[in-house]
């Protein structure tokens, strides 16, 4: 199985289901719109859809739709060498006018090999404005056995002309609890982590898997460390940490990810300690999305006031903005981390 194929398609069987019913009265719409944030699944959905549509003998049985995975259609599509399949994604930045363009004369033929071509439009928020209006009348009315299928992570990030001539599908992933599940049998990290994991991955197991790869518990744990840490130890611990997250843009990425992580957990840990004052109560684990640091977090949740904690977010969201915009990312990082040291009381 190639690699830019995602196969896992855990959390998707409702949509799956219905459209292969769809398919099977032959009642399929010309687009599908696959919404979802990222890591819920929309790609691996877009492709398993896409692959359903161009296997010659598809099973409609009493379980999940599925192409045969032997016919010449679906060797073709696992070998990514199927020409009535068209991928689309962003060139740079941005989806182009001259992309579409180049779509809609490949449209304008008929299928060469099998009954329907499928044009795949991934993270179709990404596509400029000429070409959204270019696309707009190939989406209405697409030349006969094409059928598009978009991917973007909300329908506001896209126009409502766009919107209204797709039919849209919520690709919500894996509820936290069923991720935990799945994270705990896989054996993916140690169960007192799984939650963390779970929450973080926005109901997608190959988030999970991509995350483990990009080594997040472990940043987890450094930011913990560097955050609990006395002032002086934590002047010291800025410029190993800040090198080591700033290595690449992803790596930042994630440490602020994981850094929201712990703001939202000190919010909730101090807007529950107040609740509790008042109705005696213990307070739940099962909200905080790094349960297994409870401890650790309550122990810190003093040194700032929530004010600084609000702040502080809204200082992350300059930090993600920045780094678009060619300032050194060491720098950037450094930014991130001084924050705890000023603020902190
Ligand atoms: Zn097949």
């Amino acid at each position: 199985m190639n690699r830019q194929v995602p196969a896992d398609i855990s959390g998707q069987e409702r949509p799956i289901r219905v459209f292969g019913r769809m398919m099977k009265k032959g009642l399929l719409a010309h687009a599908y719109l696959l919404v979802g944030a990222s890591g819920a699944g929309k790609d691996a959905l877009a492709f398993s859809l896409t692959k359903l549509l161009l296997c010659e003998k598809p099973h409609f049985g009493e379980d999940l739709p599925s192409p045969c995975g032997s016919c010449a259609g679906c060797l073709k599509f696992d070998h990514q060498t199927h020409p009535d399949l068209v991928i689309l994604k962003p060139q740079g930045a941005m989806i182009k006018l001259d992309q579409v363009r180049d779509l809609q004369r490949a449209l304008s033929f008929s299928p060469l090999d099998s009954q329907r071509r499928v044009c795949l439009i991934l993270e179709a928020q990404k596509i400029n404005l000429p070409a959204a209006n270019a696309l707009l009348k190939t989406l209405e009315e697409p030349p006969g056995g094409n059928h598009l299928i978009l991917t973007a992570t909300s329908v506001k990030t896209l126009l409502p002309t766009i919107v209204s001539r797709c039919q849209v599908i919520h690709c919500e992933g894996l509820s936290v609890s069923a991720l935990m599940e799945r994270v705990i049998e896989e054996r993916l990290c140690s169960s007192d982590s799984a939650q963390f994991l779970a929450c973080f991955s926005e109901g997608s197991i190959s988030k999970a898997k991509d995350l483990l790869e990009q080594d997040v518990l472990s940043v987890r744990e450094d930011l913990l460390n560097f955050l609990k840490s006395k002032r002086e130890k934590a002047l010291l611990m800025l410029f190993v940490l800040s090198k080591r997250i700033s290595n690449k843009r992803e790596s930042i990425l994630l440490a602020v990810q994981v850094i929201r992580t712990f703001l939202r957990d000190l919010m909730m840990l101090k807007g529950l300690r107040r609740k509790d004052s008042k109705e005696q109560k213990e307070p739940s684990v099962q909200i905080l999305f790094n349960p297994d640091y409870e401890n650790e977090l309550q122990a810190i949740s003093h040194r700032f006031s929530s004010q600084d904690l609000a702040e502080h977010c809204r200082w992350l969201d300059k930090m993600e903005w920045l780094l678009d915009r060619n300032i050194s990312r060491e720098f950037l990082a450094e930014s991130v981390l001084i924050f705890w040291i000023r603020k902190r009381r």
